[in-house]
């Protein structure tokens, strides 16, 4: 039977994850007992992001934070993720895996269909709570954009950026020359285009609710009010614990603060754990002009004209506001 929960890291490495750092949390408990953990990193260009497999502390942090796009199955040494799984599992590792809903529900898949009964299994299987992500195609050309404007390589990028606090969303853009791109996540090119675009099985994703294949389902809680207990500025997680085996992997968690909530509470302004995402009025002119143009184009077409006005002001005051 599902359980919910509010949760937070209580340490300061919070500031680098996505929101209450659940998702850390988990990863160094695996670590401190030799285990191995799947998640998903950033390319060193941040033009895309793929799995990697981790089992030393001081590469944990790569996996922190939301990474807006698909990643990658391949990992760096062009070997198949899941494959990786499968051997560590064999090995009798201790396994972590964090992926999205459709994605554990493929690597279920896959390694039901190589023997492995993962429920006997020590393996530890999440999942986030997921409105769907963009390709690396949208954050290359993004990238590329604030580089040519910014006349330097980008060397650090995070779409949820703690400015200084979890509420309003973030992103961050640092430069080779020391420049950098501050900007509310959905001011920008890249925050508008991941609410307005998405591939189309996202606008009917089967993995939501009781489909969730995870043993632990994990989001922001973004219904938790600044007055109620378990409200952190640096972050509150909603934690849905789904097997007995996903119970006690949290409950055990060091250095966290936690509490049992309703369901309701829990998914209280988070529509996106059991539903779909919906396509706004304004998804068809994106994606027209975005086939015939690029990410910058179709973000400024598919305003509205008073938002078009606004924009070229900003942009005339030099404000930056792509
Ligand atoms: C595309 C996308 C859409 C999301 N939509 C929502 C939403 O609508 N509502 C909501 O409440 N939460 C959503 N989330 C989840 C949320 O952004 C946080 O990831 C979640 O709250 C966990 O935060 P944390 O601080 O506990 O974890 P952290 O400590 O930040 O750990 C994050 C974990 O997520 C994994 N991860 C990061 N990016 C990806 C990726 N692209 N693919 C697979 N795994 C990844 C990392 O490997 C890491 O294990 C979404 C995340 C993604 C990637
Ligand atoms: S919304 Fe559903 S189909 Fe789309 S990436 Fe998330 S889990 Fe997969």
């Amino acid at each position: 039977m599902n359980k919910y929960y509010y949760a937070y890291y209580k340490k300061d490495e919070i500031r680098n994850s996505a929101s209450g750092g659940i998702g850390h949390a988990l990863a160094m408990d695996v670590l401190n007992k030799s285990g191995i953990v799947y998640g998903v990193s950033y390319s060193d260009d941040f033009k895309s992001a793929q799995y990697l497999r981790i089992n030393e502390i001081n590469k944990i942090e790569k996996l922190s934070g939301s990474k807006y796009i698909t990643a990658e199955k391949r990992m760096p040494d062009g070997s198949f993720v899941f494959e990786n799984v499968k051997k560590d599992l064999k090995d009798k590792k201790l396994v972590l895996f964090t992926g999205l809903p459709c994605e554990i529900a493929a690597l279920n898949n896959y390694l039901d269909r190589q023997g492995i009964d993962t429920e006997k299994e020590k393996m530890i299987t999440v999942d986030l709570i997921c409105q769907g992500p963009l390709s690396s195609k949208e954050q290359s050309q993004y990238i590329e954009f604030l580089e040519k404007k910014y006349k330097s390589r980008l060397i650090d990028f995070t779409v949820r950026y703690k400015n200084p606090y979890w509420k309003p969303v973030y992103l961050k853009a640092v430069f080779e020359n020391g420049k950098k791109h501050i900007k509310p996540l959905y001011e920008t090119d890249f925050g508008r285009a991941f609410l307005i675009y998405g591939k189309e099985g996202c606008f009917h994703c089967k993995y939501k609710n009781e489909n969730h294949q995870a043993d632990i389902t994990i989001g922001d809680f973004w219904g938790i009010k600044e007055n109620e207990n378990g409200y952190n500025k640096m972050g509150t997680s909603v934690v849905v614990t789904h097997t007995e085996k996903g119970n006690d992997t949290f409950k055990q968690l060091a250095n966290i603060c936690f509490g049992e909530v309703t369901e309701d509470k829990a998914i209280d302004k988070n529509s996106m754990y059991g539903n779909s995402r919906e396509k706004y009025s304004n998804y068809a002119t994106f994606k027209s002009s975005y086939l015939k143009n690029d990410l910058h184009k179709a973000v400024f077409d598919s305003r509205s004209i008073l938002s078009k006005v606004k924009y070229l002001l900003k942009l005339l005051l030099g404000l930056k506001p792509y």
